[in-house]
């Protein structure tokens, strides 16, 4: 029989792997517990719908790897839905209303608090999630007291030369990044012969908006007919693995360094 959780990260530092007592004895003062958050939702002709929440989790899975035992770095099942209301109406999407996804992280922030947990991640994959996320990680440390942080996988560095300017400014959707990371690690979810590219016109028609700042609210339908935002042709396993390693050891020293982080010792004395 095929296993679904299969790998280190699945082995070693799934927290809904352990019992009641086990999870009741860990040593909580450093321990971080990281919710991965994804989406399901169309991405163009050539990935499936669940992208996204397969590359949180590939990600951290990755990430994984690269932190030694002592780190106390704990996974939370994926949640498999987000905010994806830009992508409504087409096929395959299926999203959570906004205080529907609010309640669920209060919901399992709260028990992460009542388990004697101080520190809880929310790891996203999905950057129609991130706005929300951000307001939800204060709503929730002023409701539990945890210490509550956001990591955005489209936020982190991706060196030069890995990925066209054009496409980090505007392959936000089903591009190049995206393919190439599903190419490595989902390779036969992939419909290699159907591989698009679009890219919208918006530095003909604007100065200043752009998707990562003076943004503009948008739906697929404004800016993609094919449903993709990038160039998936230029996509390979070899760079999406590349992609994976790069990615993988910076969310590595992220997680690391959430473990000892202290909030309490941020002001000037
Ligand atoms: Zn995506």
């Amino acid at each position: 029989m095929e296993r679904r959780y299969n790998g280190s990260a699945w082995h070693d530092r799934f927290l809904p792997r352990l019992t009641s007592a086990e999870v009741q004895a860990l040593p909580k003062e450093e321990a971080l517990v990281v919710l991965p958050i994804g989406a399901v939702e169309q991405h163009g002709s050539h990935l499936p719908v669940y992208t996204d929440t397969l590359l949180a989790e590939s990600v951290l899975d990755e990430a994984c790897k690269y932190v030694p035992e002592r780190y106390a770095v704990w996974l939370l099942a994926p949640m498999p839905y987000g905010i994806s209301s830009e992508h409504s109406g087409r096929a395959g999407t299926i999203s959570l209303s906004i205080p529907t996804l609010q309640g669920v992280l209060m919901d399992i922030a709260q028990g992460v608090r009542e388990s004697g947990f101080r520190r809880l991640l929310l790891f996203n994959g999905h950057g129609g999630n991130s706005a929300l996320l951000n307001l939800m990680a204060r709503e929730v440390r002023l409701k539990t007291g945890l210490m509550v942080f956001c990591l955005n996988v489209g936020g982190l560095t991706i060196e030069e030369g890995l990925i066209t300017e054009k496409e980090r400014l505007l392959g936000i959707h089903g591009g190049d990044y995206e393919t190439s990371l599903i190419m490595a690690s989902y390779p036969e979810w992939v419909r290699e012969e159907r591989l698009g590219a679009e890219y919208p016109r918006l530095e003909e028609h604007s100065r200043y908006l752009r998707f990562q700042n003076a943004g503009f609210a948008w739906t697929i339908d404004d800016v993609s007919e094919s449903g993709i935002l990038g160039d998936a042709r230029t996509a390979s396993a070899d760079k999406g693995k590349l992609l994976y390693d790069r990615q993988g050891r910076q969310v590595a020293d992220i997680l690391m360094e959430l473990t000892s982080f202290e909030i309490g010792k941020l002001k000037q004395q």
